[in-house]
Formats: structure tokens, sequence, C-alpha cells
């Protein structure tokens, strides 16, 4: 295990040397991120597909483009958001000016997650150096090739007292979790975010904790039936069904259950063909563990589409389970694969009321034509972020914040929200010298109670 003590005191001491401060260095260690990106292009494919198995197409369109576009996005905008912006004045503060700086944090630890490895590592840390703060970045040890191909292009390309890579798994990351950090941003599932809270506690560390949960699709009768399935399709088997913000499970209104399961057989059939294993774009489950906690929530009764399974490719076929109830393993925890369970709803208040009984879900998408539907399910709903008829593509609009509410997880990033996370808003008051109210002074004396009660 390497000194972290060592690093993070080195990137203590470059932080304190106010060198982050400066918006050209920002930009100019932006830019510099983005060449080293994409000078290391073909080997952050061939590592994916060496973990996934997953197309470069589907690498670039899920990973790298929303990247590439963030960094992009970042350097334009980062002397905006960098300024301190003029706020109004309250009476008892006049004469004078206030404003609102944003600092950043200091020395900022972010962890990532294996499902997207690239871009769940990545993109807090274009965050963290838009906002001005040092990072040390430590990648899931799940993704072990995308993993290596991190550190690597990073730690040759950045000064560890500035930006700086440590693999590992548990055991490192408890040990990192020791060091008085300024700031932590975990990715991951919500068992863990405990545990890096608890740590975090010690050193009174703020952290955003991007978890996650059962997401579910609603489907009212009269949605686009063909538009519907063309997106849970994809929203749900993108990356193997291993994405925080797949579709869980569909809960669709009776009478509009067997159409969309008929267009979503089809939309299968023609993404996908009739041998799944054999499509390019059909990725595999991370590893042995997954696939065994995935096989055991099938329930060969109630497999409609799929079920096929092949431990050595660790391959799961896209499934649809039917008749699915809230008893069933496969609705017991996240599922995080291609396992999709469909449910049925008699009216949108039942549908409201099962959600509402859980978790707060990390996103939920609503399939239908009807506005007042749309209207009752936002309102009534609390979730991380979602969609109306669609799926997943809310994270890719930097305008809007992407991050859970409860269980979920807290705090948000995606654009000027990353920097806001990464930054502390200090409050300055500017005061001028040539008046003074004296009522604050004593001897208080009744009518300067009276002007003070005026006053404040
Ligand atoms: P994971 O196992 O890769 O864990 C995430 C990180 O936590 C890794 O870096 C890992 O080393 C570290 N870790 C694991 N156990 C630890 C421990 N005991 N102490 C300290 N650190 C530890 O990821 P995962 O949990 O398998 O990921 C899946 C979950 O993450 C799902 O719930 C998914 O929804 C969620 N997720 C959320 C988002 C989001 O943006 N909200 C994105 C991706 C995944």
């Amino acid at each position: 295990m390497c000194d972290y003590k060592k690093i993070v005191e080195s990137q203590k001491d470059f932080f304190n040397s106010n060198a982050t401060k400066d918006i050209k260095f920002r930009k100019e260690q932006l830019r510099k991120f983005l060449q080293v990106l994409k000078a290391n292009e073909e080997k952050m494919y061939d590592a994916i597909y060496a973990d996934f198995r997953k197309s470069s197409y589907e690498t670039y369109e899920t990973e790298l483009a929303i990247l590439y576009a963030e960094i992009k996005h970042s350097v334009k905008k980062v002397r905006s958001w960098s300024r301190p912006k003029r706020v109004a004045a309250n009476l008892a503060n006049l004469p004078g000016s206030s404003f609102i700086m944003p600092e950043p944090l200091g020395t900022s630890l972010v962890i990532g997650a294996w499902n997207y490895p690239f871009l769940l590592s990545m993109q807090p840390v274009v965050s963290a150096i838009a906002a001005g703060n040092t990072v040390i970045m430590k990648p899931s040890e799940l993704a072990m090739n995308t993993s290596n191909v991190m550190a690597k292009m990073i730690n040759d390309n950045f000064d560890s007292h500035f930006f700086h890579v440590i693999e590992g798994g548990v055991e490192e990351t408890t040990a990192l979790l020791m060091e008085p950090f300024d700031k932590i941003f975990y990715t991951g599932n919500p068992n863990v975010g405990k545990i890096i809270m608890r740590a975090a506690s010690e050193h009174l560390t703020p952290v955003t904790l991007e978890l996650g949960g059962k997401s579910p699709a609603i489907i009212t009768k009269g949605a686009n039936l063909k538009m519907t399935a063309t997106r849970i399709v994809w929203g749900k088997f993108l990356n193997g069904g291993q994405t925080c913000v797949a579709p869980d499970y569909l809960l669709v209104e009776k009478g509009m259950k067997e159409p969309l399961i008929d267009a979503i057989k089809k939309r299968i059939k023609k993404v996908h063909g009739d041998d799944p294993q054999q499509s390019e774009a059909f990725v595999r489950i991370i590893n042995p563990r997954h696939f065994k906690r995935l096989t055991a929530l099938l329930d060969e009764k109630k497999i409609i589409v799929g079920g096929e399974t092949d431990e050595k490719d660790l391959y799961i076929a896209p499934t649809l389970m039917d008749n699915v109830t809230w008893d069933d393993d496969v609705m017991q925890e996240e599922i995080f694969g291609p396992i999709l369970p469909v449910l049925e709803y008699e009216n949108i208040e039942d549908a409201i009321a099962q959600i509402k009984e859980r978790p707060k879900p990390l996103a939920l998408y609503l399939f239908t034509n009807s506005k007042s539907i749309e209207k009752k399910v936002f309102r009534e709903v609390s979730f991380g972020g979602g969609a109306l008829n669609d799926t997943i593509m809310h994270l890719a609009n930097p305008n809007l914040p992407f991050g859970g509410v409860g269980n979920s997880g807290m705090g948000n990033y995606h654009g000027k929200f990353g920097f806001d996370t990464f930054s502390h808003k200090k409050a300055i008051l500017k005061k001028a010298t040539w008046f003074e109210p004296w009522v604050k002074y004593p001897p208080f004396t009744e009518g300067k109670l009276k002007i003070l009660k005026k006053l404040l």
C-alpha cells in the first residue's frame, strides 16, 4: 500500500500554495485532461472490452462523449461560475454591498463505481478541478482493466500533488478514508455509502453520495407503444442492465401490459437478434459474483422472454419476467442486470402508492400522453431525477443536476451543479466606513429600541 498520508499532505501543501485558485490553471488542467483522455482513447476501448465485452461504439456513446462534453462545458463556463456574485444588501447592512464568493474546498477524494468506470470516476474529477480542488481518485477494483488504464494515464501525466489515481479495493479505500479530506464524492451502493459517511464524520468532511435503488418506469394506457418499447429496451439493456438509472421494473396500467410486452419482445429481437449472446451490442456481467446474484433472481415460471445464461461467458440474456409481485426475490433489491420484471397496476394512485411505500428511487420514468397524470406523478413522487417518455437521457444534459434523494443519494453534480458541489460559498459583506447605526451599541434605551425595531 502506498503512503497515502504523504500524497494527501503534498496535495494540501499544493492547495495552500493557491495555484489552483487561478482560473487559467484550472482551464489548462482541464484541457490537458481532455488531451490525455483522447490520446488514450484506444486503450480505454480495449480496457472496457476486457472488463465488459462492450463495443467501442457503446463506450463512446455512454462514457467518453459525455465526459468530453463535460470538460468542454466546464472550460467554457468556469470563469463565470467562479466569479463572486453580488446579491442584494439588507437595511441593517447599509451602506455596503454583499457578495457570494465560491471557493474550492481543498483536497478531494473521488471514489468511483465499476459500471461506467471512466465516466463515473472522471466526471466528478472534472467538477473538482473546475472548482479549484486537488483530487485523489480511487476507481472501483471490480473493473480492473479500466482501473489500470486510468491509473497509468493520469499518474503518467499529472503531478501527484494535484491529481492522482490510487487503485485498490476495500482495504485501500478504508485506509484512504482515514485521511482528513476536505470533500469526499462517492458513487456506489447505499450500504457502502453509509460506511463512507461514517468515516467522513470523523473529520466533518462534506460528502456527496451518488447511490442507487429500484427505479420504476410507469406506463399508462395511451402511451406511444413503439417509442415506449424502444426507449425502455435501450435504457434497461444498455451496459447489460448495469446502469444506476436503468428502469429497474415496469409498472404497467391494466390493459396495456400485453401490447407493451409484445412491443418489447419485438424490439429486443430487432436490436439484439434471435441470439443476443452473439450480438456485438450486448454487454456481459462484470464478474462471477454478480452473475450468481443475478441468476438467483430468475424465476423460471415467470420468464416470458430470455432467461438463458452462460456462466463461462458471464452472459445473461435480456430477460422479461411477467406476473411479478413485490414478494418475489427480484423485487427485494436493485437488480443491476438485464432482468426486467413487469408488474400491473389498476389506477395511477395505486402505482404511486406502491412507489412511495419504498425508498426514494434514483430515477423515475413515466410513459404517458396524459398531462394530468404527468403533473400528478412528478408532483407527488420524490425521486432523484427522471424523464417523461424517455429513459436515462436526463443525465446527458449538463444544465440539469444529477443525483439521488433519500436512500438514492445526497448532493448532485454535472455542469454548474458539480462546480457547486466542490465549492464552498463564502459570504462577504463589504461595509462603507462613513456611517454607523449607533443604536446597536449600549447603553440600551427605550428610544434606541424603537429605532432598532423599525430597522430590523
Ligand atoms: P463498487 O463495488 O464498485 O463500489 C463502489 C466503490 O466503493 C468502489 O470504489 C469500492 O472499492 C468501494 N467500496 C466497496 N466496499 C467498500 C467498503 N466496505 N469500504 C470502503 N469502500 C468500499 O460498486 P457497487 O456498489 O457494486 O455499485 C453498484 C451500486 O452503485 C448500485 O446500487 C448502483 O445503482 C450504484 N450506482 C450509482 C450511481 C449514481 O450515479 N448514482 C452510478 C453507478 C452506480
